[in-house]
């Protein structure tokens, strides 16, 4: 049997992010920190899978790259923020070279923040169609869910504001913030345009602080998805509600996840898969969010 690597891949649960590289038989190896957050695995065995740059954002691993180097194998890893590793090899068929990395910088960065997660849809307001009848509520509140879990997985608190299917007004919504002492209110929408095959996700903010956020929040839906951008606007709510008046100094952000009208978006909208890594991506905004305001701080403080 030829020796060499046959499978890599990553999973992730709340406190480890682990690559695991499957080989024929045990390679040896030597690992390298080649820049600040990348890390550099040279195997000395051959590449039995095709050479590959797989994406990853799961909040700490961005990609994996795996290539063939002088008769070996190199594979490289790189890192959103720093981390602490431990490697561990598992022999067997095929044989397993792990490397665990620690979400430890995460945890700190999210550490008692909490989060107000509107579900922006539901009961008898459905939100908008799509081309082959999907409905908004259905999408939206499904995405909630899974966003739920992903910041509870960051450490921070998460809160929804409506659990079932029922309508809420938005002003009750609103105030949830307030009455909680949230540190983040964000909306989750489709995004919808009258012309058919207009395309992507859009991030609006309702208070200053949510700017920023909603910025790196279609970076990320960028990266993750290969989503559009179509772009960060202004959006006041009308109808002059002081629920948002009192806590201004937290951002306030409506997020279209992608466009509901389109049908190759909609088809997407369908995939459980999809609405998972959407609202992964999502949460890797919010903690790059809080991750810059952190730097900030240190910069204010230092000065
Ligand atoms: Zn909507």
């Amino acid at each position: 049997m030829k020796r060499g690597l046959t499978n890599v891949y990553v999973k992730t649960d709340a406190d480890f992010s682990t690559m695991i590289m499957e080989s024929t038989m045990p390679l040896s190896h030597a690992l390298r920190r080649s820049a600040r957050n990348v890390y550099e695995f040279s195997l000395d065995g051959g590449l039995i899978m095709a050479p590959d740059t797989i994406n990853i954002y799961d909040g700490l691993i961005n990609t994996v790259k795996v290539a063939e180097q002088n008769g070996g194998t190199l594979v490289s890893v790189a890192l959103q923020y720093p981390s602490s590793y431990r490697l561990k090899q598992i022999r067997g068929i095929p044989d397993r070279l792990e490397i665990c990395f620690d979400r430890a910088y995460i945890k700190n960065v999210m550490r008692d923040k909490l989060v107000i997660i509107d579900s922006g849809h539901g009961g008898g307001d459905i939100g908008r169609r799509g081309y082959i009848n999907l409905l908004e509520k259905n999408v939206v509140m499904h995405i909630s869910g899974f966003m739920k879990s992903k910041i509870i997985n960051t450490g921070a608190r998460a809160v929804l504001t409506r659990e079932k299917d029922i309508s809420m007004g938005l002003k009750d919504r609103l105030e949830v913030a307030g009455l909680l002492e949230a540190d983040l209110w964000i909306s989750i929408h489709t995004r919808w345009d009258r012309v058919k095959n207009s395309c992507g996700a859009a991030a609006l903010y309702h208070s200053k602080p949510g700017e920023l956020l909603c910025r790196f929040i279609l970076e990320e839906l960028g990266k993750k998805l290969k989503l559009e951008s179509k772009g960060v606007h202004e959006e006041s709510f009308s109808k002059g509600f002081d629920a948002i008046g009192t806590t201004a100094n937290i951002p306030f952000v409506t997020i279209e996840v992608c466009t509901i009208s389109n049908p190759v978006e909609e088809g997407w909208l369908r995939s459980p898969v999809f609405k998972e890594r959407t609202a992964q991506a999502i949460t890797n905004g919010i903690v790059r969010y809080y991750d810059s305001n952190r730097h900030e701080r240190d910069k204010n403080i230092f000065r």
